[in-house]
């Protein structure tokens, strides 16, 4: 399931392709993904220009010349191929439509981008743009953890008193928006603090020391994914993500990756949900 990075790596990817461009076309082939799309969704995304890309949490956000913003969410397998165009050297030709090719926009310009998901967990909609802050899926989200608003004193105030674990906490959208399974854990383990930490009995000084981290652990999975993007594009055209190592994260088993800890990478479930840390290290 992508996360906050490969989201990020996505929406870069089709900036070229899709910012400044006018959408000729809109092939809306089924009323629904995870949810119903908008009824008149052809209507609104036709003869519309993309004024630009942004993300919000694991959104993607394309403000239209209609005063209307597309939201897309890619879900657990929804990915993008784009065609019809040319990127670093390599053309990639329409291809056949494919199962799952459930939304494809043709751009003015030749370019294809096409919205693939076999298990449709992905979403989008169109909203006003200047409502976009009141919209369901937007309206209770956090900060970004890579924006100015997440820092250190914020998250102090944020956990302070709070029983939860400090897993769960990290998770929690309404504290800071975007993380996911994966990078907590991998913020954790990094931080040295214990996923069943009660978040409130964590000093503020540890506390503050996790904010970096999050920036660290997030910068550098984006830059890992602009690399693969670009291999990516030599293939097929797809904007996909390969999946990165981690340190903890599904390394059951293994030594901690801590140069100075002789333990072992445990899998616990918190919440329906595993957490992978070293209890030696992580307290
Ligand atoms: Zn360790």
């Amino acid at each position: 399931m992508p996360e906050l990075p490969e989201v990020e790596t996505v929406m870069r990817g089709l900036s070229p392709v899709m910012i400044g461009q006018k959408i000729a076309r809109a092939d809306i082939n089924r009323g629904d993904l995870r949810w119903p799309l908008p009824v008149n969704m052809a209507e609104g995304l036709t003869g519309a220009r993309i004024l630009q890309l942004r993300r919000r949490s694991k959104y993607i956000l394309a403000d239209l010349s209609t005063a209307q913003t597309l939201i897309i969410h890619l879900g657990m397998s929804g990915r993008f191929v784009i065609s019809g165009v040319q990127i670093g050297g390599f053309h990639h030709e329409h291809k056949a439509p494919k199962a799952h090719d459930h939304i494809v926009l043709h751009m003015a310009n030749g370019a294809r981008v096409t919205f693939n998901d076999p298990r449709r967990f992905g979403h989008m909609d169109l909203t006003p743009t200047d409502q976009l802050d009141r919209h369901p899926l937007l309206v209770s989200l956090g900060p970004e953890p890579l924006g100015n608003a997440f820092d250190g004193p914020y998250l102090i105030a944020r956990l302070k008193n709070r029983r939860s674990p400090i897993k769960s906490a990290l998770l929690d959208q309404r504290i800071v928006a975007g993380l996911g399974n994966i990078y907590v854990c991998e913020v954790l383990h990094r931080a040295a603090i214990s996923p069943i930490r009660q978040s409130g009995n964590i000093s503020a000084r540890r506390v503050e020391k996790i904010v970096p981290i999050v920036r660290d652990v997030l910068h550098e999975a984006i830059e890992a994914g602009g690399s693969s993007l670009r291999d990516f594009r030599q293939t097929d055209g797809a904007l996909g993500y390969f999946q990165h190592r981690f340190r903890v994260y599904a390394q059951e088993g293994q030594p901690c990756p801590r140069t100075d800890c002789s333990g072992t990478v445990k899998r616990i479930v918190q919440s329906g949900r595993s957490s992978f840390y070293c209890a030696k290290c992580q307290r």
